[in-house]
């Protein structure tokens, strides 16, 4: 099985990632005594490859780096690739208090990066709406708010088996989990 380390801090990531890629892939996480890498772009390829090539750089060997954010329509696309510093899900319930335009979408981007001129994107999206109240206890982040297209439970509610199945971060890694064998075998 090809190996992979997957340069994120964030220990959900890791933790959906683990599940997601068990039996096709060995991922490992970063040392914890390495940086938090910088993400200082408005779109998500942009800070997915910053981060790709920042722990790149001080491991020379081959990476996968994500980063994912949440667009809220009536927020015109906010939070965005800005949610991890946004205020969170009361923040978010707040801003969209008598709001009856709920609609909003999950995006992921993954880099496999294996050199400054070698590396693929993959994304994947997971669309719904924001709840009017938190609910649930699973996951991180916006979970307990967001309530995918054709569900009537949040993804707190649905918990890690719905939402390592479909989620925008499984979907990403579902697609680079297809095509990795292609381009970690030699020539
Ligand atoms: P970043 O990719 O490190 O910039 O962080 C993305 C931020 O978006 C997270 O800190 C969460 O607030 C939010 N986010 C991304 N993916 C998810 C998810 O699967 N569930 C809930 N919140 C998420």
């Amino acid at each position: 099985m090809a190996k992979w380390v997957f340069a994120t801090k964030n220990s959900h990531k890791l933790e959906e990632a683990l599940q997601i890629c068990e039996g096709k892939l060995i991922l490992e996480g970063l040392a914890a005594d390495l940086p938090e890498a910088p993400e200082p772009y408005n779109t998500l390829y942009e800070n997915a490859l910053a981060k790709a090539s920042f722990y790149y750089g001080k491991l020379q060997e081959p990476v996968i780096a994500e980063d994912s954010g949440l667009f809220v329509v009536a927020l015109r696309g906010s939070p965005g690739a800005k949610a991890a510093r946004y205020g969170g899900p009361v923040r978010l319930l707040e801003t969209l208090q008598g709001q009856h335009e709920r609609r909003a979408y999950f995006a992921a981007v993954i880099v496999a990066y294996w050199g400054p001129n070698a590396y693929r994107f993959y994304t994947g999206y997971c669309a719904g709406h924001i709840a009017y109240e938190l609910r649930g206890e699973a996951g991180f982040g916006y979970d307990p708010v967001f309530i995918p297209l054709g569900e009537t439970r949040t993804l707190a509610e649905l918990g890690p088996t719905w939402k390592n199945s479909y989620s925008h971060r499984a979907q990403a890694f579902q697609k680079f989990l297809q095509s990795v064998t292609r381009f970690t075998k030699a020539p």
